[in-house]
């Protein structure tokens, strides 16, 4: 089968023909039809993320390996069972959770694979969905979507379900508090989405590209803001007409940090979840007088992605805007979302689907 995979950090992808994996025990292949494109592909490929003051994280020491098919938002069809799986799997829609953990540890077995130490996270540690199949280790982490959009469906995976994961860890607010979500790409399209499904508060999104900034006015955004206005912390304070109680980061550099400990009222919960690195020198003496809280927050548990799903089934989620591309054309692709260029996410499909 064709995987697209890093062979060298910092290179292209390259298009590879790889054994078609034969599912055992508890095992199952999904035929893909739809893979979303993520920023932190980005960073996967060039082989580090950056942790500010001239440090890295290596892609190696983060437990990726070379060669690996990148992607982590898939869905697709169950195309072949392990002998311990109900047949009645085959043939389904499914969405794949692709955060997964050991199976075995205490955080496993509490379903939170997200805080295992020894994830085997798809298209992060373990081959991925760009390609024409992927291996599931269980059906567990299979999600039937029935007639969702194959497209639509896939970036809840991880922008969804990312932005969903750090909803729910805002504080219990009011119509006239604000929560700021930084960043108006796919998380920050994702956040508006979903946030009415958590939140009641008003929502404020800032940025500094004016075409991501109407995107998401058009998602729903209560206020836009410029981060390119000067005295920028004061001008969104005044811009937010509410309390920011809540910030979230979707950029994750030292810089948007900063903003967001610059606008934060006393109590605010700031949650960082991008990772476009640096660091946040923090003064200690404000944390407590404050009452602030830092915290982070990576994509979301199984039973989270199966309520987002479900809402979505439901007709409760608006979609974010998509681009469809042949997944010949995923390097082009990486190429756009690194410079900025697309709006809402992009999804690939197979060569012989698009
Ligand atoms: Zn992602
Ligand atoms: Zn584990």
């Amino acid at each position: 089968m064709k995987s697209y995979q890093i062979v060298d950090w910092g290179q292209p992808l390259q298009a590879r023909q790889v054994a078609q994996p034969v599912p055992q025990g508890k095992q199952v292949l999904v035929k893909v039809q739809a893979a979303g494109l993520c920023h932190s592909d980005i960073h996967l490929r060039d082989g580090y993320f950056d942790l500010g003051g001239n440090k890295r994280l290596t892609a190696a020491q983060y437990g990726a390996k070379i060669p690996m098919t990148l992607g982590h938002e898939i869905a697709g069809s169950v195309a072949q069972v392990g002998v311990e799986v109900d047949p009645a799997w085959m043939g389904r829609q499914v969405l794949v959770y692709p955060w997964i953990g050991c199976g075995v540890c205490e955080a496993c077995q509490d379903l939170r694979d997200t805080d295992c130490e020894a994830q085997r996270s798809l298209g992060a540690k373990a081959d991925g969905g760009f390609s024409e199949y992927v291996l599931v280790p269980d059906a567990r982490y299979l999600i039937d979507i029935g007639t969702l959009d194959v497209h639509a469906a896939a970036t809840l995976a991880c922008s969804g379900l990312t932005a969903f994961g750090a909803l729910k860890k805002m504080p219990p607010m009011k119509p006239t508090d604000r929560i700021l979500l930084i960043g108006a790409g796919g998380l920050g399209l994702s956040a508006l989405a979903a946030a009415r499904l958590v939140t009641r508060a008003g929502l404020v999104v800032a940025d500094i590209d004016p075409v991501k900034l109407q995107a998401a006015q058009a998602q729903g955004a209560d206020v836009i803001f410029d981060n390119r206005t000067p005295d920028t912390a004061a001008a969104l304070k005044a811009a937010a007409g509410g309390p920011i109680r809540g910030v979230i980061d979707f950029v994750g550099s030292g810089q948007t940090a900063s903003l967001a400990m610059a606008v934060a009222v006393k109590g605010t919960v700031i949650v960082i979840v991008g990772l476009m690195g640096g660091s946040l020198e923090i003064a200690l003496p404000l944390l407590s007088p404050r009452n602030l809280t830092v915290r982070g927050s990576h994509v979301g548990t199984l039973d989270e992605l199966k309520e987002l799903v479900e809402y979505s089934r439901q007709g409760q989620l608006p979609g974010i805007p998509l681009t469809r591309r042949p997944m010949s054309e995923v390097n082009e692709a990486l190429a756009d979302l690194e410079q900025g260029k697309s709006v809402g996410r992009i999804v690939l499909t197979p060569s012989e689907l698009a």
